[in-house]
């Protein structure tokens, strides 16, 4: 059966003059799923995107997110509500190390209890020990462990992706928004990002990804929402969407 709603999107619209990306959409993202966002370039798949992440406002509509009204409300504010994203572009700092980039998404977290062996420390350092220590260990769940102390720009694309991923996991986000997290991987690389997407929908995250991979999305989502030309023309599980006559019309057919 369905799991609760974690988010909940009311005739949302957004135009840009004539151009309206996002045009009275409305859907449900179910609490602790892998949700893929398909459909033809220009669709107004990252607009929808910035807008659930507070990085473009609406026209009108809602977003209501564990019963808050997000519509409007600035990006950070919605990422201290526990939403995080990636984007399209790598947004790394390439200079710095894998752990420090890491480090920068993490300043939402607040760690409330301490291990015994930081309690020595002055309350500032033993924060800051406890950041790394998590930071390490996230960087450690995602398969780069061992790269924790290179810098970013060294790693091979495939990895900076990754850490782009884990850099969003380091606020402890409930929804996780991943623009395009495929584009540019080989096949191996898309592949283990399939695996790593499962991980964190293991660790109790609910996932929201923009794909144009179909292997990938059909093989690691439960749901699947269609957009063209700013409308949502379908939603539903992996298989009736690449059976969905309308869906194929416009999108899955063009490849
Ligand atoms: P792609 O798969 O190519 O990334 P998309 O589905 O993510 O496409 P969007 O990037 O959301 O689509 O763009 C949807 C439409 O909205 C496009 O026609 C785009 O040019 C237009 N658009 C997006 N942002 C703006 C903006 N800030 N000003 C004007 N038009 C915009």
């Amino acid at each position: 059966g369905d799991g609760s709603a974690l988010l909940v999107v009311a005739d949302l619209h957004k135009a840009y003059g004539g151009i309206v990306p996002v045009n009275h959409v409305g859907f449900t993202i179910g609490a602790g799923k892998v949700h893929a966002l398909i459909g033809p370039n220009g669709a107004g798949k990252t607009t929808l995107l910035n807008l659930l992440s507070g990085h473009v406002a609406p026209d009108s509509g809602s977003i209501r997110f564990q019963g808050q009204e997000l519509a409007g409300q600035p990006a950070h504010r919605v990422a201290s509500l526990g939403i995080a994203r990636t984007f399209q572009n790598l947004k790394l700092f390439g200079d710095l190390s894998a752990l420090d980039n890491v480090l920068l998404g993490a300043h939402r977290h607040v760690e409330a209890s301490f291990p015994a062996a930081l309690l020595g420390l002055p309350a500032s350092r033993r924060a800051e020990a406890q950041a790394r220590a998590d930071a390490l260990a996230l960087l450690a769940d995602l398969g780069l462990g061992e790269r924790a102390f290179e810098p970013a720009r060294s790693l091979p694309y495939g990895l900076q992706r990754r850490l782009e991923i884990a850099r969003a996991l380091a606020s402890r986000p409930k929804l996780l928004l991943l623009d395009e997290p495929a584009a540019g991987l080989n096949p191996q690389e898309t592949h283990e990002l399939g695996d790593v997407i499962k991980r964190i929908q293991t660790a109790g995250v609910t996932v929201l990804l923009i794909e144009h991979h179909m292997d990938l999305v059909m093989g690691i989502s439960q749901h699947v929402l269609v957009l063209d030309y700013g409308a949502l023309i379908a939603e539903g599980a992996p298989d009736a969407i690449r059976k969905n006559p309308r869906v194929i019309a416009a999108y899955l057919g063009a490849d």
